[in-house]
């Protein structure tokens, strides 16, 4: 476990800035990282699908999204959800892939029918957004 800042431990019941998850094979002693760790993580995997390598996440994306990412990486690591990898890191947390994947192909699947049916429309209750995609609008 890496330890960062004032308020940060291990002890993720004491401390809420820690996340316990083990995805389908949820057991006692299962993988804890810190929220922000899990959030590079799944933005990462998301990101890597979108990139069309999924599950690979490239120093130089790591370097374009924020100052903290080598230590979240190396937390990653820690906890075997990512292994480091010639100019990158391989994400080995499959359920988190199979999500990812998932939650990108029912995107890519609104954004077709967006597309077969005319095209964005604003959202009346969301103004600035596609009503059928919500995909951001320019
Ligand atoms: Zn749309």
């Amino acid at each position: 476990m890496v330890q960062r800042g004032s308020g940060r431990r291990g002890d993720d019941a004491a401390c809420p800035g820690f996340v316990r998850f083990g995805g389908i094979s949820a057991s006692p002693g299962d993988t804890v990282v810190s929220r922000e760790a899990l959030q590079l993580h799944v933005y990462a995997v998301l990101a890597s699908i979108e990139a069309g390598r999924p599950g690979r996440v490239t120093d130089e994306y790591l370097g374009a999204v924020t100052a903290a990412t080598e230590v979240d990486a190396l937390e990653l690591c820690t906890a075997g959800l990512w292994t480091r990898r010639a100019d990158g890191y391989d994400v080995l947390e499959s359920e988190v892939m199979r999500m990812a994947s998932e939650v990108h192909r029912q995107l890519e699947d609104l954004t077709a029918q967006c597309h077969r049916t005319g095209g964005h429309e604003p959202d009346p209750q969301y103004p600035g957004f596609c009503s059928k995609c919500a995909v951001r609008l320019p």
